[in-house]
């Protein structure tokens, strides 16, 4: 569809959300406010928010459910501009050498599950991070591209195709097939739900809509595919590069995450974080995310549901009654 990228037009998003966001080609756009009311409601019903999977209740009676992401970007981040260097490979390789191991150890100490979204590229790169990662048997592997690449700059043959490699060299590393999908840098081109789609995926988590699940219309139908959003608010990186404009103290952002899950909790909602190991998993970063984890622990034992996002997409998916999605 011609029209899609006009909605991606970047003068509105705040600087440190592009930094992190991927990079939108600049367009000759017209405006918004040129648009007939036809192109409007075509464009913003693409891909929309549907009905909500927020459940009555979380399994075990529990207030909210809390959902923890980390997006093992690693080298890839580096690569995929095609200029990699050895300075900038080096800050994605800290995630595989040091800042997984130490995430992972704080999760099991803890025993908490949480979703890996790994590019196949960074696990091909450092495959012994399959074995860190499943040694609980508590961790989710989710698909995050082949090398993090810039999915809305494809077109849908390439998308695909990467998409399909990167599916299939997952499920050959880690033994099992993944059942979720993040884009890499949260965004979708206009052809990303039909692929994710045709692929099979039960759920997505790159989206923004809702603070609970929510199932994804497409051109107005219901798709069958659970939505579990994300928000910038609940991501490490914007704030946490320290030659950023906006860069905060990691003890600061871990004051914000855990007002976001005061809320939920209030609301009985879902506390969904991404963090990423090359990021969170330095010293200091480790330390606020060991106070969020207190905090979180401090409601007490069954208050508060922690599942992998594969469970939770599950769990809703039943509690909703959603369909499996229809062939295509
Ligand atoms: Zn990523």
């Amino acid at each position: 569809m011609k029209l899609w990228r006009l909605v991606l037009v970047p003068a509105l998003v705040p600087a440190a959300v592009l930094a992190q966001a991927q990079p939108v080609p600049q367009t000759q756009a017209k405006p918004g406010w040129q648009w007939t009311m036809d192109s409007i409601t075509r464009v913003v019903h693409a891909v929309r928010a549907g009905r909500s999977l927020q459940p009555a209740a979380w399994p075990g009676g529990a207030r909210v459910a809390v959902l923890l992401s980390f997006d093992v970007d690693n080298e890839t981040i580096a690569l995929r501009f095609g200029a990699p260097t050895p300075g900038t490979l080096s800050q994605g390789q800290y995630g595989a050498r040091q800042g997984l191991g130490r995430v992972v150890r704080l999760l099991d100490r803890h025993r908490i599950p949480a979703t890996f979204f790994i590019p196949s590229v960074s696990l091909a790169l450092t495959p012994a991070m399959a074995d860190s990662i499943k040694r609980s048997g508590r961790h989710e592997f989710g698909v995050h591209g082949w090398v993090h690449e810039l999915n809305t700059t494809l077109p849908d043959s390439a998308e695909r195709a990467l998409l399909t490699k990167a599916m299939g060299e997952l499920t050959r590393m880690t033994g099992r097939k993944p059942t979720g999908y993040r884009a890499p840098s949260w965004n979708f081109s206009a052809n990303t739900l039909s692929i994710l789609r045709d692929l099979g995926f039960r759920y997505e988590s790159s989206l923004m809509a809702d603070d609970s699940p929510y199932e994804l219309l497409q051109d107005g139908a219901p798709t069958g595919l659970v939505e579990l959003p994300v928000e910038w608010i609940l991501d490490d990186a914007p704030l946490f590069d320290p030659r950023g404009e906006r860069y905060s103290a990691p003890r600061d952002v871990a004051r914000v995450w855990m007002d976001e899950f005061d809320k939920a909790y209030e609301e009985g909602t879902m506390f969904l974080l991404t963090l990423h190991p090359h990021v969170s998993g330095h010293r200091s970063r480790i330390v606020a995310l060991e106070q969020l984890i207190a905090h979180i622990q401090a409601k007490g034992a069954g208050r508060v549901w922690f599942a992998t996002h594969g469970e939770a997409a599950e769990y809703v998916r039943r509690a909703a009654r959603l369909g499996e999605p229809r062939a295509r």
